[in-house]
């Protein structure tokens, strides 16, 4: 096994760990099995999770999100939400914030450091970028638009979302985007446009044309911490094409 699957392993042993311990908290009574001194960490874990499912998701919680009223109910459903291991992980929820009858929404992938020490998206240095390409090329104010992402709590170490966590997550993206109905929707980088489209096709592939998204026009561009990782003069020019088609819609 090669350091960076052992690492991997040992992420996910301790997410784990901390997910059942907040359970245990909450009075699930299983937990106790599972986290006992006696189990052999690795295999009892591993053993009872494949037949505990609802460690990830539960339709009970699918359907109180369902029933929710309006966006301020969401942000604090957010806030307690413990519907996968993040949750135990996280310093803050990030919801998301910007005008809330907003023609333009963005959507990225996670909250980064930054985002999870201040509970706001987008603040750390792809948030000042994202920032820019609002204030001085759209001319827009930030609070004009809407700015979330796809999962709510960080991932540790800022590694990529696991389809658990973002099937465990997309239920309030949904309804935020049901509560705001924006006439244009922009994602940023791989995950939200192949969450939201149902795609496996990568960004450099999809970018720079609308979609038809339940009735809304989306338009995948790449994310500001990719462009800052690959500052070249013909990605900056692809983001500006991008911004332009979004601006004539708006
Ligand atoms: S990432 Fe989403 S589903 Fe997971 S705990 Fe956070 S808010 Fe809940």
């Amino acid at each position: 096994m090669d350091n960076g699957t052992k690492n991997d392993l040992k992420d996910l042993v301790s997410e784990t760990a901390s997910y059942l311990e907040g359970k245990k908290k909450e009075g699930i009574a299983f937990v106790d099995s599972l986290v006992s001194p006696d189990a052999t960490a690795g295999s009892a874990i591993k053993d009872d999770i494949s037949q505990k499912t609802d460690l990830f998701e539960s339709e009970k919680s699918v359907s109180e999100i369902e029933t929710v009223s309006g966006l301020e109910e969401l942000d604090a459903m957010v806030n307690r939400c413990r519907r996968c291991p993040l949750g135990n992980l996280r310093k803050n929820a990030v919801f998301g914030e910007g005008n809330r009858n907003t023609r333009l929404m963005f959507i990225g992938e996670a909250p980064g450091f930054e985002e999870d020490l201040q509970g706001k998206p987008f603040v750390g240095r792809a948030g000042r970028l994202l920032t820019d390409i609002i204030t001085k090329g759209m001319n827009l104010k930030r609070e004009d638009v809407f700015i979330t992402n796809i999962l709510k709590c960080r991932p540790p170490e800022n590694r990529n979302p696991l389809p658990e966590e973002i099937s465990c997550c997309e239920p309030y993206l949904l309804k935020q985007i049901d509560f705001i109905k924006p006439g244009v929707i922009c994602t940023l980088g791989n995950f939200a446009v192949q969450t939201l489209l149902q795609t496996k096709d990568g960004i450099t592939k999809i970018r720079g044309r609308f979609f038809d998204y339940r009735g809304i026009k989306l338009m995948p561009t790449f994310h500001p911490a990719y462009l800052l990782r690959n500052y070249s003069r013909k990605n900056r020019e692809y983001v500006w094409e991008d911004v332009k088609k979004i601006l004539a819609e708006i």
